[in-house]
């Protein structure tokens, strides 16, 4: 295996499936098997799904929820999503776990290093919930955050399509997909991968990201076998289309 740790994230948007919204069970369980199927290899692995498909937190800014009481709510949204597919894991017969950042002692374990890294070591999937555990951030920069602290080698963003794009693939078909590329032309160009916060995490600690397709069956599996999937963000790139 290429990878032996590894932070997967999956948007709250492809749990939502077609419409994107709510908890779709195919999808569920699709992602469910697909992370199954890679601790199966022996792959330690830790996972953040968002909250988007629940609630953001600028969703009701400007309609008299102020963004920090949103982002509250976002963050209880991830913990939700996380619930949800610690429970499809451990039906398809892996061992998983919920570390929230954002306390709620009744339903899930708070987050530390020292913990996940216990249950990594020990073949669990890790959960990571409640996003940094503070408003403003999201749960990419969650991800690329847990990935660093807990020493995983890659963070792959599995989302709704299956790279990054120059343009928005939905709307111009010209638009030319990336196999590679560097930190430094993902911020020059804007291109919507991470927000800025989450890419210069990655950049200042050398911690290369893939973007694959949430749908490609074993697109994890492959990612850590060394295949090239997706688009490959790091530090070294040559851009091609
Ligand atoms: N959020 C937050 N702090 C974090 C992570 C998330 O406040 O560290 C909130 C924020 O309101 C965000 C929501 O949780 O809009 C859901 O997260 P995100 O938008 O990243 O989910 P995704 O787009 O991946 O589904």
């Amino acid at each position: 295996m290429t990878f032996s740790r590894m932070l997967v994230k999956f948007s709250g948007e492809s749990l939502g499936g077609s419409t994107g919204v709510g908890i779709d069970p195919d999808v569920l369980s699709n992602m469910a098997g697909q992370i199954a199927g890679l601790v199966a290899t022996g792959v330690e692995t830790g996972v953040v799904v968002g909250g988007g498909n629940l609630f953001r937190g600028q969703d009701l800014a400007g309609h008299g929820v102020d963004r920090i009481a949103g982002d509250h709510m976002g963050m209880l949204a991830t913990v939700m999503n996380a619930l949800a597919l610690k429970s499809a894991l451990v039906s398809a017969g892996a061992a998983a776990e919920v570390l929230s950042a954002h306390r709620i002692a009744t339903i899930a374990e708070g987050f530390s290093v020292a913990k996940a890294r216990r249950l990594l070591d020990s073949g669990h999937v890790v959960l990571y919930a409640g996003g940094t555990g503070s408003p403003l951030f999201t749960t990419d920069t969650a991800a690329c955050l847990r990935a660093i602290e807990t020493g995983a080698e890659v963070v792959v963003k599995s989302t709704r399509v299956d790279g990054v794009y120059s343009d928005d693939p939905e709307k111009d078909a010209a638009a030319q997909r990336y196999d590679r590329l560097d930190y430094g032309e993902v911020l020059a160009q804007e291109l919507a991968v991470m927000d800025f916060a989450a890419i210069c995490l990655c950049r200042d600690h050398d911690l290369p990201i893939i973007v694959c397709d949430v749908a490609e069956p074993d697109a994890l599996t492959r990612i850590a076998r060394g295949d090239k999937v997706g688009t490959r963000i790091d530090g070294r790139g040559e851009r091609g289309p």
